[in-house]
């Protein structure tokens, strides 16, 4: 039985979004007010389907509360040209905290914008023809796709279809270009306003968020299985021959809540290239219309495929996109992450891959990535990507402007050869505080000294040169994909984590929790020990994700195939 038969009462949020599917709400009245420094909270729920989080700085709240909002822009995986990139980095520069940050949804974030600067901010980025329309929200949010040019030459193919998709499953209100673009209230009294209701999601949009992916074997660079809907590449011959249909996955989870958890995506079937938007609209659709609307935090589409069953929802998605899905191709994935430094594109030119430690795109003493980037972009205009990872790539730059942009990072204190250890280039860590209103504990601030002490602590294990993959959220949202992580430390309390070890390589298998509410000083002391086990009792070659699935619990972990 689901929760929506056990207690039918819908959430608040289902009552603002069934009473205005333009998702207008009095966003345009509090912007032309200059004594408001905030929106009202129903306005604080329709403004994610624009792309924006209202906040507070939670550094300053015994002041009381500061507002500022985060704006999330929209790159079909993860791309974007020269010249939007160097919008982004003079908006984060004029109205942001003059950072950039890098999201695990191969977007950018700008943090610290003001009201007064908020409508400016989206006007200037939709005039670089960059949206933010549905980058949060209960709809399709950005849609992944491999971001690395030089692994295939489908890339370039899938990135193209990413778009397409990501266009498909766009909402259509016409709010967002009156409010943002024409800085005008969006005529209630239009019929076409007034009747409006979106085509593919309906009068009540999703009952949460849907994420898409697109991924190539066998590089999981992508993370496919952490995806409410997700299509792997089948190929033959180098040939786009379809794709297999993944769905159901997502980390989201919430501390002492059995009813919620983190899940794998299951494997439904194979389509052709053809069905691909029929499929990818009818994955959306059951989400839609059998999604729990009675309780935000069971509202993803793993619920539904966890207790309906694969065979259940493949019939459904069969029904509604018209075809029958063969079953799955043989594919496998041997390992995730990015290619960083310098590598030869398909078509001849090179792309560079630059680590960004937690995403975070700025300046510092003697680092100065945001403005050696911005250099770069001015003088030979790459394309920019973005990855899941939290890096970014300039790529098709041509042989002959290699040396040189690789002398002007040189300049900023940025090398080419990223010389950081391979743990802190695999770790990951969301923003958390002091933007994010859900983090319980620190992360991004925390993790790059923590991962210093993790470095000395391998050095002194004698594991100096092991890959480890280690991932920190302020809580079990899991922005950062934790559950994936060989090593992930999920906030639980100011100053406490849950600590879950066992995920793999080809991030095909989700870690377990290993222990509860330890206090940050506590973190080294239980890897000490935990790595002590694997340096003495691993196999040959064996990687410590691996070790912990096998060696820590009676019932060993296992993966998705
Ligand atoms: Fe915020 Fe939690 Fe996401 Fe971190 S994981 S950014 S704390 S919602």
């Amino acid at each position: 039985m689901t929760t929506q038969q056990v207690n039918p009462k819908l959430t608040h949020n289902e009552g603002l979004k069934t009473g205005t599917p333009t998702l207008v709400g009095t966003i345009a009245q509090t912007l032309a007010d200059p004594t408001r420094d905030c929106f009202t909270q129903d306005d604080y729920e329709f403004l994610k389907f624009h792309g924006v989080y209202q906040q507070d700085d939670r550094d300053k709240r015994k002041a009381g509360k500061h507002y500022i909002f985060m704006v999330r822009t929209k790159f079909p995986g993860g791309a974007l040209t020269g010249p939007q990139y160097l919008a982004c980095d003079r908006l984060a520069t004029e109205y942001g905290n003059h950072t950039l940050r890098i999201t695990t949804r191969q977007d950018f974030q700008f943090h610290g914008i003001i009201k007064a600067r908020l409508r400016q901010t989206i006007k200037t980025l939709n005039e670089a023809l960059i949206t933010t329309i549905a980058a949060c929200g209960d709809v399709e949010r950005n849609v992944t796709a491999p971001p690395t040019p030089a692994t295939s030459p489908l890339v370039d193919h899938v990135l193209a279809e990413a778009r397409r998709i990501s266009n498909a499953l766009n909402p259509a209100t016409p709010a967002y270009h009156k409010i943002w673009l024409e800085g005008v209230e969006l005529d209630l009294n239009d019929p076409a306003n007034k009747d409006f209701v979106d085509p593919l999601y309906g009068q009540h949009y999703l009952p949460r968020k849907f994420k898409t992916a697109f991924v190539i074997p066998p590089l999981n660079d992508i993370d496919i299985f952490t995806n409410d809907q997700g299509f792997i590449v089948i190929a033959e011959g180098g040939r786009l021959v379809g794709y297999n249909y993944v769905a159901g996955g997502g980390m989201g989870m919430s501390h002492g809540n059995a009813q919620t958890f983190p899940r794998l995506a299951d494997v439904v079937g194979f389509l052709p290239p053809e069905h691909l938007e029929a499929v990818a609209k009818a994955g959306v659709a059951v989400h839609r219309d059998f999604g729990d609307r009675t309780n935000r935090r069971h509202a993803r589409l793993k619920y539904v495929l966890a207790e309906r069953g694969v065979d259940w929802f493949r019939a459904e998605v069969e029904r509604r996109a018209g075809i029958k899905l063969e079953p799955a191709r043989p594919f496998q994935f041997t390992r995730q992450g990015d290619l960083l430094g310098w590598h030869r594109q398909t078509n001849g030119n090179y792309f560079l891959g630059l680590f960004v430690e937690n995403g975070r795109i700025r300046d510092g003493d003697g680092y100065q990535l945001k403005t050696g980037l911005r250099r770069v972009c001015e003088r030979f205009q790459p394309g920019v990507r973005l990855t899941t990872s939290q890096n970014i790539l300039l790529v098709d730059v041509r042989p002959e402007d290699r040396d040189r942009v690789t002398a002007i990072l040189s300049e900023h204190g940025v090398s080419v050869d990223n010389p950081f250890s391979r743990t802190r280039l695999a770790s990951m860590a969301c923003p958390s505080m002091p933007t994010c209103g859900l983090g319980l504990a620190e992360s991004e601030r925390a993790l790059p000294e923590l991962l210093t002490r993790i470095e000395g602590l391998l050095a002194e294990l004698g594991l100096p040169e092991e890959e480890f993959i280690i991932r920190m959220t302020g809580c079990p949202n899991g922005c950062t994909r934790p559950f994936m992580a060989e090593i992930a430390f999920v906030g639980r309390a100011p100053g406490k984590y849950q600590f879950y070890l066992g995920g793999n390589e080809a991030s095909t298998r989700l870690n377990r929790l290993y222990r509860e509410n330890v206090k940050t000083e506590d973190l080294i002391p239980e890897l000490r020990q935990v790595l002590t086990r694997f340096a003495q009792g691993r196999s040959c070659g064996e990687r410590f994700g691996d070790w912990c699935a096998r060696a820590l619990w009676s019932e060993p972990l296992a993966a998705a195939r």
